[in-house]
């Protein structure tokens, strides 16, 4: 089936399916009084594969395998394939019907499938992105979604302009039910945005388009400010702190330093370097940032220059659970919850929910379950930057029993037998505690020097 015609069943399949009972709560406000806990979930990296099927040649269950076995097929998807339409829709009925209510949701991009370019185009693109964004209205009619875009929504992959666009203009169109006018307006010049939460809420969603800092992105080589976003990022940022607002930043590639390799950046160094002085400046403006892109679960904590923590940042794992041919390890599916303190916007914990793909698979059914809730799992008083810095140093502890957990949380329960070793155990450290070059150098001589690995 060519995947145009496939993605026209995915749509069908939707509008067919049967409402749950939870229903996701409009932002508190009104007559009604402001609850002890405000709520919102992170979604990212769904990867729809259109061309999921189950057949016996396990070579052609999915393009995404490109032409690899899938390795065990099953209605919620395999690890050597994007996401099926069944496990995307199971995970969004599992958040319709989870009885939590949450006043807004994330979701920090990368809808289509890793399938070569000529497999993909533009209009496919935008189709994949249209389904997701469909999906999601027509099961949370009445729940404010904030996007943002990944790598993987255009076409050719990574290569997102400085300039207005189809794609830009497109999702500027697919999210107008979501955000304002100026939103629409910055969305649809540059792939960013900002919008307060709420007329009732002090918060605001700064929506970044980090994909122009991407290594791969050709178009923004040699630029110093691509789509002048730095710019707008300062400005955007002082009106709030002049307003006494906070913010929580959203994007889909994170800044700071890539857990499972030695000193890479997951964007170009030049552009981590500037959002970390940005970030620096106004940290006390921003209350939180969420990214995706990794597919694995991992937090950071941004210091000062003079090494105090001072903002906390959170990497989501992906609901795809694809892996390449090469890879040993990959993730389960996975969503979030986040839960704030309503007066101020502080982070308070995050519960994170995941699907064991091989039990779903073999049960037929899909039973998403509670991972683990932060706080609790580490034994820590909430989200702040000092606590997760607390926790990053006592994962540094020999024999750590926090940090095996974290390593077994990064990969969303995959495989609990996997094994960090001292070498990877510093780079995951360092990853989390140093998010420039001058403490993430640093990092690695305190660490991996002294334990001459
Ligand atoms: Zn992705
Ligand atoms: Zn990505």
């Amino acid at each position: 089936m060519a995947l145009l015609d496939v993605l026209f069943c995915c749509l069908l399949a939707v509008w067919h399916c049967q409402p749950g009972l939870g229903l996701p709560l409009a932002p508190a406000g009104g007559q009604s009084p402001a609850p002890a806990v405000g709520q919102f979930w992170h979604v990212t990296d769904l990867h729809l594969d259109p061309t999921y099927h189950i057949t016996d040649d396990h070579t052609k269950v999915c393009a995404s395998s490109k032409g690899t076995n899938a390795s065990n097929p099953g209605p919620f998807g395999d690890v050597m394939c994007d996401s099926p339409y069944y496990l995307i829709l199971s995970a969004f009925d599992f958040i319709k019907n989870s009885g939590q209510e949450a006043s807004f949701m994330i979701w920090t991009g990368d809808s289509p499938p890793h399938v070569p370019v000529h497999e993909l185009s533009t209009d496919i693109v935008i189709n994949v992105i249209a389904n997701m964004t469909t999906t999601i209205r027509s099961l949370f009619p009445n729940l404010q979604v904030f996007p943002a875009l990944g790598n993987h929504d255009y076409w050719p992959q990574d290569q997102l302009p400085t300039v207005t666009s189809k794609v830009y203009n497109a999702v500027a169109n697919l999210w107008k039910p979501w955000l304002d006018e100026e939103a629409i307006h910055t969305l649809r010049k540059g792939g960013f945005y900002t919008q307060k939460v709420s007329t009732n809420l002090n918060l605001r969603i700064i929506s970044l388009n980090t994909n122009l800092y991407y290594g791969p992105d050709v178009v923004t080589l040699n630029k110093t400010d691509p789509a002048n976003q730095f710019e707008w990022l300062e400005n955007t940022l002082n009106i709030s702190q002049q307003n006494k607002e906070k913010v929580y930043i959203i994007a889909h590639i994170p800044m700071g330093y890539l857990p499972y390799s030695m000193s890479t950046t997951a964007l170009r160094e030049y552009y981590n370097e500037r959002l970390v002085d940005i970030f620096r400046k106004y940290s006390t403006v921003i209350a939180g940032q969420f990214y995706g892109h990794t597919h694995r679960d991992s937090i950071m904590v941004l210091s000062d220059k003079t090494g105090s923590p001072i903002n906390s940042l959170f990497v989501a794992p992906a609901v795809t659970p694809v892996k390449n041919a090469l890879q040993k390890q990959t993730n389960n599916p996975g969503i979030r919850l986040f839960q704030y303190d309503p007066h101020d916007y502080k982070l308070l914990d995050m519960l994170q929910y995941y699907l064991n793909l091989t039990d779903a698979n073999l049960k037929g059914e899909s039973n998403w379950k509670l991972e683990y809730i932060l706080t609790q799992t580490y034994n820590i008083e909430d989200l702040q930057p000092k606590s997760l810095y607390g926790l990053a140093k006592q994962f540094a502890i020999l024999d750590s029993k926090k940090f095996i957990k974290y390593y077994n949380y990064f990969f969303v329960s995959y495989d609990n037998s996997v094994i960090c070793n001292e070498k990877c155990k510093v780079f995951q450290i360092c990853a989390i505690t140093s998010l420039d070059h001058n403490s993430y150098v640093d990092c690695l001589k305190q660490y991996y020097m002294k334990h001459h690995l």
